[in-house]
């Protein structure tokens, strides 16, 4: 886990898988491939095997470890629903979720067939829990505008959307069912250009329908310059955090050792 991250939606991040492949135009600049791919080969580096996926059961027991309430986005260097994981692993990344409840987390997929049918099944235990919020990447019309009809189909408590990289104006979206929205640009070289018309757009979609809208950034080469603001304004709109008391040292210690055990399973071995 690292206990600060520099997204602006959230504080920490998760990583019990690392690794992915590409499914859509929004892949095309992944920020987690450029930084696994840095330390391939690498001996002893986290990324030593660059952005092949990889299960990471040493990291499952983290958010147990963190006593003090955290915004968590899972797997912000990999896709928890692509199909080489796992049902039985990913059903332990959402059982650790339910155990460290003081957090709230954030699990976004490009894969949300898979999210829908697990949470109407096997992880059906977890949808109804509001500090587990559940999203998908939009970045287009073709790819990204099923994906919410899939998301609004998963028994979810609470869902979102990540718009970004918004490459193109998205029309009219059905916002029913939907918690909150980011939105945001492409950042870093070769950064697709982001229209304000196209973010306007969904601005005036959210207030529609009371939706929180969270802008993210407007990216491009130099991000940190372009800034965050629309029309002048910052849009930090989310949902309201459900997450329940930390336990105390002791119980967390317990629930620690159990989910260690865990990584004797026959699922590890
Ligand atoms: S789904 Fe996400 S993590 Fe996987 S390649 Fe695409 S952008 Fe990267």
């Amino acid at each position: 886990m690292s206990a600060i991250s520099t997204i602006e939606w959230t504080d920490a991040t998760w990583n019990p898988v690392r690794g992915c492949t590409k499914i859509s135009p929004g892949c095309k600049h992944c920020y987690a491939e450029t930084f696994a791919e840095r330390f391939r080969g690498v001996p002893g580096h986290p990324y030593e095997q660059g952005f092949d996926l990889r299960i990471v059961p040493e990291k499952l027991a983290d958010p147990l470890k963190w006593a003090s309430p955290k915004t968590i986005f899972v797997n912000s260097m990999s896709d928890l629903f692509q199909t080489g994981v796992p049902d039985a692993y990913v059903e332990q990344v959402v059982r650790v979720m339910e155990m460290a409840n003081w957090h709230t987390y954030q699990v976004l997929t490009k894969r949300p067939e898979r999210m829908r049918e697990l949470l109407s099944a096997r992880l059906l235990f977890a949808a109804k829990s509001k500090h587990i919020w559940w999203g998908v990447s939009v970045e287009d019309r073709k790819y990204g505008l099923p994906r919410i009809d899939e998301l609004r189909e998963a028994p979810a408590a609470v869902r979102f959307l990540s718009i970004e990289p918004l490459l193109e104006d998205l029309g009219t979206i059905n916002l029913k069912g939907i918690h909150w929205v980011i939105v945001g640009g492409e950042s870093g070289l070769g950064a697709r250009p982001m229209d304000e018309a196209w973010v306007l757009n969904i601005k005036r979609q959210c207030a529609a329908a009371k939706v929180p809208l969270f802008f993210k950034q407007w990216g491009g080469i130099q991000k940190s310059k372009a800034g965050r603001l629309l029309q002048g304004i910052t849009y930090d709109d989310m949902p309201m955090k459900q997450a329940q008391k930390p336990p105390t040292i002791l119980r967390r210690k317990s629930m620690i050792a159990e989910v260690n055990g865990w990584i004797g399973e026959p699922l590890f071995a």
